[in-house]
């Protein structure tokens, strides 16, 4: 598999707003997207950091997978994702080497990237998401 680069942090939020205030007023990031994606149940917001990204996620339902990772978890960094070239052909790799997957076959993300998450039982304790972007 050719993994490209660090796409993105996923960082879980109770709240949006205080999120959005300290990623764009105090660090000084730019707010350049938002988008809700129904399937996942969230709300990300984008902040381009040179080539990867701050996102924020916010749970649109108590039963979202992002609010039931706060419930057990708190609020903080929830993912770390990694573009790859092929998310296929990672996906097939990852099988056959044995590593226990979250999703088996790519699913919708943000901004119409296909995504999967690793089980974070394979990687250490780490929710690692791999995803294919055209752009
Ligand atoms: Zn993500």
């Amino acid at each position: 598999m050719k993994i490209k680069k660090i796409d993105h942090l996923g960082i879980a939020v109770s709240d949006i707003e205080s999120g959005k205030k300290f990623w764009q007023d105090i660090m000084g990031l730019k707010l350049e997207g938002t988008e809700t994606v129904e399937e996942q149940k969230v709300t990300t917001l984008f902040f381009p950091v040179g080539e990867s990204e701050v996102e924020l996620l916010e749970s649109t339902s108590p039963d979202g997978p992002v609010a039931k990772y706060i419930e057990k978890k708190g609020p903080g960094l929830q993912h770390i994702a990694f573009r790859v070239e092929n998310i296929d052909e990672a996906l097939a790799e990852l099988k056959t080497k044995g590593v226990k997957l979250i999703d088996e076959s790519p699913r919708k993300g943000a901004g119409g990237a296909r995504i999967a998450f690793l089980h974070p039982k394979a990687t250490g304790g780490i929710l690692v998401e791999l995803c294919e972007k055209n752009n």
